[in-house]
């Protein structure tokens, strides 16, 4: 059977149904295939489930700070079992919400595998997908463009498959019915630092390995290393510069067991279990590109800016097309892609200025350029940081830890980027993304008032110190 519509959307994660809700605004008929579940990665095993664990991990640890704050507690008792139900209470309720905007935006949904098939008689150019149902059935589904959002999924080190009992990814961790007692985290990017995080707060013991000099690598060096000395404050063991040597690993009954290179010398790592997080491959195979004549460079799809491919009535967006594999990220680059095919007027996207985020304890926010890498690209340019123990609010708060830092061009005046690390980081650098977007001088930004005491005070005093206008620094 063939279906025909305008727009056809491969992969309904943030960056396939976000597309097609877009899509249909603009009185497009649409169709979305999806295989799994809709909401993709991060609805379903990334954001929203690791958030809603991150949060009861802080609540958790706060109820042991209780008497900080002139409260005596017997401390809590941690109950895991309803920490993965209230969690699942919140995935299963926005995968509700999801279903629903598709029915409301009257969004055909196909519940299949989907694979794009070269010029055929269903079609005289590539771009037709062709949907194969569990049941072995087969439908074709042919549109004027082609959406792919095919995501993205964890990267394996060969060796250290994840078994779903000793070696984890991210996909069988966030389903854990019982915490280890203690893990060996490799990989101390965003996904790795969350989950020290969150199981440092648990009790669990934990060991954060990284390759690089630093943890976050390319993130500002000053924020990576305040987050690495509150961690290990915690607890959290961190070592940077360490070379794994997967053909070491032993596993046993109780736990896992390997080497490696650690600044020349070789150590022992032991652990319960071990949790690998070295990144994200995207989703480009199996989905009959070689049948196209769209390109993929460095394992990802190769777009122009507004999201084409090699084919130009077909797009691609989101983590299978690699940069910032976050899901703000795919859902703008989604409603990019409409807008184009559309003709509409281009939707404002700047990679530069996506917030990045980072859901520790405390928390980092970040847009735009490190200091360092703006000076790197040869741009001159000077910062200014306020430390949140000069914020009032921050000492209420009972987390005066970290600082927020502002990086300006010199010559322009242009913010560059912020930095944020401190308590939610997440929230307020969503003022800086603004401030970007309205290209915004740091005077400008300072000189909006902001209410007393709260933690915005910390941008807007940051903004300030950039000229030494700052008052409580
Ligand atoms: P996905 O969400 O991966 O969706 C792709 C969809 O395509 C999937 O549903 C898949 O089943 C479907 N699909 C693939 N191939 C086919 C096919 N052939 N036929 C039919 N369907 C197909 N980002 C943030 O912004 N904030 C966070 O806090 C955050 N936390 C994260 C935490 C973790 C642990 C992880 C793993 C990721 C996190 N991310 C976060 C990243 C975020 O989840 C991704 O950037 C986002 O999901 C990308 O959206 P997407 O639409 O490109 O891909």
């Amino acid at each position: 059977m063939t279906i025909t519509c305008d727009v056809a959307v491969l992969g309904g994660g943030t960056g396939g149904y976000v597309a097609a809700i877009r899509a249909a605004q603009l009185g497009k008929d649409v169709v979305i295939i999806e295989r799994g579940k809709l909401g993709g990665t991060c609805l379903h095993r990334g954001c929203i489930p690791t958030k809603s664990l991150l949060r009861s991990a802080e609540v958790y640890a706060l109820l042991n700070q209780a008497e900080t704050y002139g409260i005596e507690t017997d401390g809590g008792r941690l109950v895991f079992p309803k920490v993965q139900a209230r969690k699942r209470e919140i995935v299963d309720k926005l995968h509700q919400g999801v279903q629903y905007l598709m029915r409301k935006n009257k969004i055909r949904v196909i519940e299949g595998s989907g694979r794009i098939i070269g010029p055929s008689i269903f079609s005289p150019r590539s771009g037709a997908v062709a949907v194969e149902f569990p049941d072995g059935e087969m439908e074709t589904v042919v549109s004027d463009n082609l959406i792919i959002a095919t995501g993205s999924r964890p990267r394996v080190i060969p060796g250290l498959e994840p078994d779903g009992t000793l070696i984890l990814s991210s996909d069988e961790a966030v389903d854990l019915d019982k915490l280890p007692e203690s893990i060996l985290i490799v990989g101390g990017g965003v996904i790795g630092v969350e989950w020290a995080s969150m199981l440092c707060d648990f009790g669990v013991k934990v060991t954060l390995i990284e390759m690089a000099k630093q943890i976050l690598p390319g993130e500002d060096e000053e924020a990576a290393r305040e987050l690495a000395r509150l961690l290990e404050k915690r607890g959290v063991k961190i070592l940077t510069e360490v070379e794994l040597k997967p053909d070491t690993y032993v596993p046993g009954d109780g736990g896992i067991s390997i080497s490696a290179a650690h600044r020349g010398e070789e150590i022992t790592l032991e652990a319960s279990q071990m949790f690998i997080s070295i990144g994200r491959a995207a989703n480009v195979e199996g989905i009959g590109l070689e049948n196209t004549d769209i390109r993929v460079a460095n394992g990802v799809i190769a777009v122009n800016p507004h999201f084409q491919t090699g084919e130009s009535h077909i797009y691609a967006v989101g983590d299978c097309i690699g940069g910032l594999q976050l899901a703000h990220a795919a859902s703008h680059e989604g409603l990019a892609a409409v807008n184009h095919l559309a003709g509409q007027e281009s939707h404002i996207y700047d990679p530069t200025f996506v917030p990045r985020c980072v859901y520790t304890h405390p928390q980092i926010g970040s847009i735009g350029l490190t200091e360092a890498r703006a000076r790197e690209m040869g741009r001159s340019v000077k910062s200014a940081k306020v430390p949140f123990s000069a914020i009032a609010k921050a000492l209420i708060e009972g987390h005066s830890d970290g600082f927020a830092k502002v990086v300006v061009d010199t010559e322009t005046n242009d913010l560059v980027g912020v930095q944020i690390i401190g308590p939610q980081a997440t929230e307020l650098i969503a003022e800086a993304s603004l401030a970007a977007v309205l290209d915004a001088t740091p005077w400008e930004v300072g000189s909006a008032v902001h209410a007393h005491p709260t933690l915005a005070e910390a941008l807007g005093e940051a903004m300030l110190a950039i000229d030494g206008n700052a008052i409580n620094v």
